[in-house]
């Protein structure tokens, strides 16, 4: 055991503290299903994860690995870019998401060449801010080593620093003495209302 965690198991921890059961939450690269395990065990049977992938492999995949944890009920997976998130989540979810994740980059064990790309990434990042609920968290990990991973890096980073601090709270977290292959976890918090006017 470490006390310091890795960049994935940290996001795992705080996503899993942000949600209750019976709460919204959206995982926008569903992948091979990993953290809409997470996502899923941890809203309970009332909730409800919004998953969106771009590859029929990793949707295949990530239904595989939800089914076998009987988990396939609690998720509504759609085969679309994470840009287009507004097309399908319920207009009523605006402001009552309680946790999303963005986990960047390729889909392990596929074609290394599709990748998330920053214009798609910071569009569905700007269309999913208005989903947030108060207390909402948003979780995007970000890897350097594949071609296109550092400059997508560096616009997530810029983007994270231009969010509004008195609506949002932005961390990073990330082992700083890993010379190559940089991984970045950025954490935002969407502030209620009491916290936004102490802030101001
Ligand atoms: N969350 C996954 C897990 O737990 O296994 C890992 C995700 S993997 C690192 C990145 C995923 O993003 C790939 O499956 C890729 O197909 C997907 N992706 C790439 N561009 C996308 C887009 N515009 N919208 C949604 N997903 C996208």
């Amino acid at each position: 055991m470490t006390y310091l965690p890795d960049f994935l198991d940290f996001s795992a921890s705080i996503l899993h503290q942000a949600l209750r059961p019976g709460d919204l939450a959206v995982d926008a690269t569903l992948g091979n299903g990993r953290d809409a395990v997470l996502l899923a065990e941890s809203v309970g049977q009332a909730g409800k994860v919004f998953c969106f992938d771009i590859q029929e492999v990793a949707i295949h995949r990530a239904r595989e690995r939800l089914a076998a944890a009987g988990l396939l009920e609690r998720v509504q997976i759609f085969r679309a870019g994470h840009e287009r998130l507004t097309e399908h989540l319920p207009p009523e979810s605006q402001g009552h998401v309680r946790a999303a994740t963005f986990n960047l980059g390729f889909l392990p064990g596929s074609d290394r060449r599709i990748i998330t790309r920053p214009e798609t990434t910071l569009a569905a990042l700007a269309v999913l801010l208005p989903f947030m609920a108060p207390g909402g968290i948003v979780s995007i990990a970000v890897y350097t080593g594949h071609p296109g991973g550092q400059a997508e890096g560096e616009a997530i980073a810029a983007w994270c620093g231009s969010l509004a601090p008195t609506i949002w709270r932005v961390a990073r977290y990330e082992q700083v003495n890993k010379p190559v292959n940089r991984e970045v976890l950025y954490l935002l918090e969407r502030l209620g209302e009491k916290q936004a006017s102490a802030k101001c």
